[in-house]
């Protein structure tokens, strides 16, 4: 099938399993008969089926960090992987592949697929548009998870400067703080803390303390951190004022003498919100908000924009406004996903 920017739009697309069809190339789910499968980050909705892909592939492909981070949070060591660096591009068939960082988790690309014609296109995969290149291209495939127009946050840096004074003001009342959030926001979080020269201890249980151990391999200083349950963890948790990193699954465990500090991506508006006596919301995402989303695309100058309706968020209404807002053809895929709208809901009352 044919299209007016002269693209054959079969070979892009998004199929109901979330795979990232981009000519030869699958991103991010699997799709039979296609020998190459790109892992964009090790986030679980960006593995889905990565075990047929391991079966059925030649190649699996994802950058270095990556692929040390699927061993140690999945166990996963595929054995046709290749880890090219970012902005290196290689071959596979008629193809030209390139990896590009992304500000999302460490090893997180944005795919770039040339074609013999010279035709590009780029998956986006998950980011926030800050240190995120935008590529040129004629088709770009968009995450959306924040895609309805009132996804809108504080700059990243209003919303730093007012994590690290609650952080600030919550050490100096002497109360331990945990912090909860998704896996490598955590580690964003240990990173800027650090930087910001607060010196308590930092506790990670020990898949958080294992991710934490492969930012510093790649030369991301998080400062003092300790296994929860090595000897000097312990101490700390006994003894000691501190701040615990953990997944939001421990919530209901956070004890009420500590201060709670949720990071999420669904609080707008404000940088933080009080929920409670000793309980905040912060406004802290690895994805981009609809105005980024917006600046990303028009920097990106594609002729069509397929966002993700795959996966939980607004696709069908990013695809409206980013047609009239910047006058670019745009759609959902797939066009109908009855699961997707339920996540969303759930997702978006969850705090
Ligand atoms: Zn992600």
């Amino acid at each position: 099938m044919g299209s007016k920017c002269g693209v054959d739009l079969m070979s892009i697309t998004i199929t109901n399993s979330g795979a990232i069809v981009l000519n030869k190339v699958v991103c991010d789910g699997y799709l039979p008969g296609h020998r190459i499968r790109v892992i964009t980050h090790v986030h679980s909705d960006h593995l889905w089926g990565l075990e047929d892909s391991i079966r059925d592939s030649d190649l699996i492909c994802t950058t270095p960090a990556t692929k040390d981070l699927l061993e140690v949070m999945r166990g996963i060591y595929p054995p046709q992987i290749i880890t090219p660096n970012y902005k290196v591009p290689f071959s596979y068939e008629e193809d030209t592949i390139t990896l590009f960082p992304t500000q999302h988790i460490l090893g997180s690309a944005q795919v770039l697929v040339e074609n013999p014609m010279g035709e590009r296109y780029v998956y986006s995969s998950d980011f926030r548009y800050e240190q995120t290149q935008a590529i040129k291209c004629d088709i770009l495939v968009l995450d959306a998870t924040y895609g309805h127009p009132s996804c809108i946050r504080p700059s990243f840096s209003k919303v730093k400067d007012e994590l690290t004074n609650l952080v600030q003001s919550e050490l100096e009342s002497q109360n331990s703080i945990i912090i909860l959030g998704f896996y490598g926001k955590l580690q964003e979080v240990m990173n800027l803390l650090h930087e910001t020269k607060i010196e308590v201890p930092f506790i990670n249980p020990p898949k958080v303390y294992s991710i934490s151990k492969i930012y510093e391999k790649y030369g991301i200083a998080l400062g003092g951190f300790y296994s929860s349950l090595s000897e000097m963890g312990r101490k700390v948790l006994r003894s000691q004022q501190y701040i615990g990193f953990y997944h939001p699954s421990f919530r209901p465990k956070v004890s009420k003498n500590s201060t709670c500090i949720f990071l999420t991506g669904w609080q707008f508006g404000l940088p933080y919100k009080k929920i409670g006596l000793r309980e905040y919301v912060v406004s802290l995402s690895g994805h981009s908000d609809f105005n980024q989303l917006i600046s990303y695309v028009k920097k990106c100058n594609p002729k069509l924009v397929i966002t993700d309706n795959a996966r939980p968020g607004s696709a069908p209404k990013l695809a409206e406004e980013i047609t009239a807002r910047l006058g670019i053809e745009a759609k959902p895929e797939p066009s109908q996903n009855e699961d997707r709208k339920q996540h969303y809901t759930i997702v978006g009352k969850k705090f």
